[in-house]
């Protein structure tokens, strides 16, 4: 009998800590349970309401390594908005451009028409050659000695091949030491350098470019560069965040050297050199053939996200 109390008793005991073992599992069920739900409640939270996001999900920028403007992705889409005042040739000549820059990068730029909204908004612009340009003929004396000297117009620098066409030419008096030559020439919209005007910049926003727009003009005389599209590369380097290669005042300079000849203190080549950069302010069919080595390193290495070779000290960018 009383090892049957005893029996009991230690029972009771285990009783007790069955009791107390219930009690924790029970808890440590609801603990779970209580973190589960909350949990359960904050990935809700996350998908409803994309502002409380813990870790937002920003685009991402394929070229992050970069600190110069830059698109954040390739291949760059574009589109004509107004293809009614384009004449195709226009259309043509831009996509040109596309490729020259393609082709340059060996692929790592790429671009691709789209229907939707595009990054490179291209607009047709109908502009006409300047009216003070047109029809001016200007006569001048030149003095050279013609047993020593066999001067070629243009190369000389006495007109600027970009501005000005020689009409005639009238030998006036010639000696031994001098020879004088009355030239005439004219201005007119065969005239093959012209400012490049009214260029809309890209939207840039943390050093990345968010929006482009470029115009394609159409001029009546048909003075697109032929060989070359000088004017539509400038144009979509601007797209790329590139900036003017001087300032206008510092291409005035240039432009007048180049088209006074030998009145300028910057000899012709010398000016020559520094008007050939595609980011020149002023766009010359003649000398502007290709694109400049400086901005397809740049690009390069840009759009390798910066692991190609190079760098982009020599390119200014807005
Ligand atoms: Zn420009």
């Amino acid at each position: 009998m009383y090892k049957l109390k005893l029996f009991w008793m230690s029972l009771r005991k285990k009783r007790h800590i069955i009791y107390l073992l219930g009690v924790i599992i029970i808890f440590s069920v609801l603990i779970f349970l209580v973190y589960n739900f909350e949990n359960e409640n904050e990935n809700i939270d996350e998908e409803e309401i994309p502002n409380k996001i813990k870790k937002p999900v920003e685009k991402k920028d394929e070229f992050y390594k970069v600190r110069y403007p830059h698109w954040d992705h390739m291949p760059i889409t574009y589109k004509v908005i107004n293809p009614e005042k384009c004449d195709g040739r226009d259309i043509e000549e831009v996509k040109k451009a596309f490729k020259i820059l393609e082709n340059a990068t060996e692929g790592l730029i790429t671009f691709e028409e789209t229907e939707k909204i595009p990054d490179f908004e291209l607009k047709c612009v109908g502009v006409g050659i300047p009216k003070e340009l047109e029809d001016v003929e200007e006569c001048k004396n030149i003095q050279y000695n013609y047993y020593k000297e066999s001067p070629n117009f243009y190369k000389e620098g006495y007109i600027s091949r970009f501005t000005q066409k020689l009409i005639s030419s009238k030998l006036i008096e010639r000696n031994e030491n001098k020879t004088t030559y009355e030239i005439c020439y004219e201005y007119g919209n065969y005239n093959p350098m012209t400012l490049v005007t009214d260029e809309v910049m890209p939207i840039i926003s943390k050093n990345v470019i968010k929006k482009a727009h470029v115009n394609l003009y159409l001029y009546g005389g048909g003075s697109r560069c032929t060989v070359f599209p000088t004017r539509e590369v400038h144009e979509v380097l601007h797209g790329f965040g590139f900036a003017h290669s001087l300032t206008n005042e510092e291409a005035a300079r240039i432009n007048f050297a180049l088209s006074s000849g030998i009145y300028s203190e910057i000899p012709f080549g010398e000016a020559i050199e520094i008007a050939r950069d595609n980011m020149y302010p002023y766009f010359n069919c003649a000398h502007q053939l290709d694109l400049d080595e400086k901005y397809i390193t740049c690009l390069k290495k840009i759009y390798s996200n910066w692991e190609s070779e190079g760098d982009c000290k020599n390119v200014r960018f807005l």
